[in-house]
């Protein structure tokens, strides 16, 4: 991302902000409410669209023609605060539907890929169940193998785990280290100190709508330098 600008109406949301995100590395996104973290991950994927600047995904630039814009978004998955499963599916058909509506996969192609991912999610068990028999941790889990179907370039997770009971948290977190320990690219906003000390190449911290600190855990989380990611950091603690 190069100098991105984002704007709603008069209101800038984003001014100037510089990112890249390696093959293979984890960037944990960090900073208060309202410093534009969502936004930032929804431009990546062209949910929104940036009001200047130039976002480049697996050597494309992203432009905003439609055929365009859903080839890029086939190439990034993105888990957000809530599931979003289809409820009158299974969870395996929950896992099937793009594989086929988008990549073109057979029924048993994509059959075979839901088993296999429900698999490495820890839900092997429960590929024909439905959704809402699931606790939220096992939905979000569901809902990290459906994106992960899809053979991402890279994957987005808007708090993934914000919405869950504090008790399912730390399963929904053992996946996503595991997917990183696995070497998949990976952007994580997330208030989970202890994920990012433990799953981050690199921590950016936002405020104010821009790039505030940006560094290994140790040096963003113990020594930030900035003064709004100092006061963002002590009331963290
Ligand atoms: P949080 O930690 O609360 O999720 P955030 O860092 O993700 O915050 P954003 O959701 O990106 O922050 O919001 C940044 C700013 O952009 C806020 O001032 C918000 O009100 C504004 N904003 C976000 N989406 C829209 C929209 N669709 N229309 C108008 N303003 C928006
Ligand atoms: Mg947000």
């Amino acid at each position: 991302m190069r100098d991105i600008v984002k704007k709603f109406g008069a209101n800038v949301v984003l001014d100037g902000v510089d990112l890249d995100v390696y093959p293979g590395e984890v960037v944990v996104l960090i900073g208060p409410s309202g410093a534009g973290k969502s936004t930032l991950l929804r431009c990546i994927n062209g949910l929104e669209k940036i009001t200047s600047g130039t976002i480049e995904v697996d050597g494309q630039l992203l432009s905003y023609q439609e055929a365009e814009i859903n080839r890029i978004r086939s190439r990034i998955g993105m888990v957000f605060q809530s599931f979003n499963l289809f409820p009158h599916v299974t969870v395996a058909q929950n896992i099937m539907m793009a594989q086929r509506d988008v990549l073109g996969r057979s029924t048993s192609e994509a059959r075979q890929r839901a088993v296999e991912l429900l698999d490495r999610v820890g839900l092997a068990e429960k590929a024909d169940a439905y959704p809402d028999s699931l606790s939220g941790g096992q939905q979000q889990r569901v809902a990290i193998a459906r994106a992960l179907a899809m053979d991402p370039a890279v994957m987005l997770f808007d708090e993934p785990t914000s919405a869950l009971d504090p008790e399912l948290v730390g399963e929904v977190l053992h996946v996503m280290r595991e997917l990183a320990d696995a070497g998949m690219t990976m952007v994580v906003v997330t208030h989970e100190m202890r994920f990012a000390r433990r799953a981050a190449d690199r921590v950016v911290l936002m405020a104010d709508r821009q790039i505030v600190e940006e560094g290994t855990p140790e040096q963003v989380l113990d020594n930030p330098t900035s003064e709004r990611g100092q006061a963002f950091l002590r009331q963290l603690t």
